[in-house]
This record gives C-alpha cells, sequence and structure tokens, in this order.
C-alpha cells in the first residue's frame, strides 16, 4: 500500500548525474517517496534551508560545494537523517562517514532495491515518519500469480518452482494477457537481441511451462500458440 501524498516521506535527492536523477526520481516516487531534486551542493544547502525533508540522499561529488561540506553544513542545525552515495573508486571511509554525521552510506552502482531498504532503515528509527510499504510488484491473471519481487510463482495457489528464464517468459506473457507476443520479440525480451542459439528454445520454455501451468498441457488454454506468429497468455 503506498501513503497518500500528504503523509509520504520527502527526500531531498542532491545528484548531478542525469541518468541517477532520472532512475531515483521514478523509482522513489513508485515506492511512495516525494522527491525533490538539487543538482549542486549549494542548491541542495539552499533548498534544506527553505523546507523540511524526511531523508537526505547525498551525492558526494558535486558541482560548486563537495558532498561531504554539504553534510556539515546540514548537520550544523539538523539530525534529519543522510544517506551519503558514493561513486565507484572514490574511498568511502566509515569512520569519516560517521564524523561529518551520515546515517549510512551506498556506491554506485547500487540497486535501487537496496538503496530504498536502507532509506526505510533510517526512517525507521525516527518514529514520526511513516514508513510506505514496499509496493508489491504482484500480477495476476487465471490461475496464475506471480510475485515479481520475491520471484515466487502459484498456479491455483499452490507455489511452483520456475528457472529464471521461465519465470522471466512467464511474466512477459502474463503482464500483456490476451495479446499476441511475437517469436522475435518473446526471444528478444528474454534471451536479449544478441542472442543467436536454437530459436526451438523458446518452445522447450513454452512446453515446460504448460506443464505446470495447464491442467491438460497437450490441450493448452492459457498458454496458446498463434501459428505462424507466437504465444499468448489468455486468463
Ligand atoms: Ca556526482
Amino acid at each position: 500500500m503506498i501513503a497518500p501524498s500528504s503523509s509520504r516521506p520527502r527526500v531531498l535527492l542532491v545528484e548531478d548525474e542525469e541518468s541517477f536523477v532520472d532512475a531515483l526520481t521514478i523509482g522513489l516516487d513508485r515506492e511512495g517517496f516525494d522527491v525533490v531534486v538539487a543538482r549542486d551542493g549549494q542548491e541542495a544547502v539552499a533548498l534544506f534551508n527553505s523546507d523540511v525533508y524526511d531523508v537526505i540522499l547525498l551525492d558526494l561529488m558535486l558541482p560548486k560545494m563537495s558532498g561531504l561540506d554539504v553534510c556539515r553544513v546540514i548537520r550544523a542545525s539538523s539530525d534529519v537523517p543522510i544517506i551519503v552515495v558514493s561513486a565507484k573508486g572514490e574511498e568511502v571511509d566509515a569512520v569519516v562517514m560517521l564524523e561529518i554525521g551520515a546515517d549510512d552510506y551506498v556506491t554506485k552502482p547500487y540497486r535501487l532495491r537496496e538503496l530504498i531498504a536502507r532509506i526505510r532503515a533510517v526512517l525507521r528509527r525516527r518514529d514520526h515518519v511513516a514508513v510506505p510499504e514496499a509496493a508489491e510488484h504482484v500480477f495476476e491473471s487465471g490461475p496464475v500469480r506471480l510475485e515479481v519481487d520475491t520471484r515466487r510463482c502459484y498456479v491455483g495457489g499452490a507455489e511452483i518452482k520456475l528457472r529464471k528464464k521461465e519465470f522471466a517468459l512467464l511474466e512477459l506473457l502474463l503482464t500483456n494477457t490476451g495479446r499476441v507476443m511475437t517469436r522475435d520479440h518473446l526471444i528478444d525480451r528474454v534471451w536479449g537481441s544478441d542472442y543467436v542459439g536454437d530459436t526451438k528454445t523458446l518452445d522447450v520454455h513454452i512446453k515446460r511451462l504448460r506443464t505446470l501451468v495447464e491442467k491438460k498441457p497437450k490441450e493448452p488454454v492459457h498458454i496458446t500458440t498463434v501459428r505462424g506468429v507466437g504465444y499468448r497468455f489468455d486468463a
């Protein structure tokens, strides 16, 4: 469940790399956070002084004023949680982090999930902040339920074990229920566009999925063949 916008924790994202800004803005919003972006150290301090934030995500290498200095300035007046983000190769000294008052740090490249777990952890230590629950990426169609975050699959309520490619293939078909997926598209998305192996691999995976999903694998009603084109998932 995502908290209503009025109670969404506010994140001050201090980051000058566009790719990170874009990915984090979208990712954090989806996970229930409001995001305000500062693109250099001075802007970070100015934004911090003019509004209230629940957590600061602070890149170290910034234009105009370094992340370390930003951290010191904010700490001089506030105990807001600060998570420092360092680039690969930058020496992040845990002792220095503690000295300047950072609560935690991560090193690029990191996984969004890992970062969000750390944000939740520092927020949980502040009991006045309502921590949004993890967004569940769950898809259901017909008898199948896929829990993407935990990579679990249930058919008719019973858990079945899928290999990585099988899960990816079923996820792609199921999230496009009712739509024909061409063979090329399925192979591109599951095995990569540079896949040069036998295209029968796809049929082998489909066959195995049918034995797990279908009541009568030889007369499939969910994973159907669209002759000459590809496959379609039907609820
Ligand atoms: Ca940077």
